[in-house]
């Protein structure tokens, strides 16, 4: 089956390529020749999820599933949550947000974080689905590692051994990961298909 990931970040489609079940081909956004900027424009990250799943169902009639990712800090109620990849600007900076949220969570001695991601898969006009994936964690005083992106080099998951996300493997982010959890359920779902099988 063909399946685009309405994403052009090479470490997310690592990510994920391992994960899919066999058979599947995955389609980056430049494979299906979409250039431009999808839309992301709601408040909630499934309704990202799902605004851009659809618009490349609608623009390129590709199957397709596309995620969103929050990170919810407790101490800032939330923040950044869906607004996590302008945290610091509409550049969208990774290291840019990440010194944000140092400086942001320095008063505070509640460190402790999620990762939310949610998956929408749009498989026709009429049929469309939602997963969801978290992992907790805290966030660290100061970067640690080189691996990974966005916020990995500040995130500790609770059930790891106190390793940030930057300084795991892949293979162990996705053991944790909010993103490996909720596409797990898209691959569960998937393996059940019929036309799949
Ligand atoms: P997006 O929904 O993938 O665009 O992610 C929103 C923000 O969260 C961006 O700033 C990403 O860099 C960050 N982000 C998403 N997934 C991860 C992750 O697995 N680790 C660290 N940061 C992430």
């Amino acid at each position: 089956m063909r399946l685009c990931f309405a994403s052009n970040n090479a470490h997310k489609l690592e990510e994920i390529r391992p994960l899919l079940p066999a058979g599947t081909e995955l389609l980056s956004l430049a494979d299906i020749g979409c250039q431009e900027e999808l839309p992301e424009t709601q408040d909630t990250l499934e309704g990202n999820a799902r605004q851009k799943a659809r618009y490349v169902w609608e623009h390129y009639g590709v199957p397709c599933f596309a995620d969103d990712t929050g990170l919810e800090v407790t101490a800032l109620h939330g923040a950044p949550g869906v607004y996590s990849a302008r945290y610091a600007g509409p550049q969208r900076s990774a290291a840019d947000n990440v010194q944000k949220l140092l400086h942001e969570l320095r008063p505070h001695a509640d460190r402790s974080a999620r990762f939310r991601t949610v998956v929408a898969l749009v498989l026709s006009e009429t049929d469309e689905h939602l997963f969801a994936g978290e992992v907790l964690g805290q966030i660290s005083p100061e970067q640690r590692g080189s691996g990974g992106f966005g916020y990995d080099p500040v995130f500790v998951p609770a059930e790891g051994d106190g390793r940030s996300f930057a300084e795991m493997a892949l293979n162990e982010k996705n053991q944790l990961s909010h993103r490996a959890r909720a596409v797990g359920q898209l691959v569960a779902f998937l393996n059940r298909l019929p036309r799949l099988a």
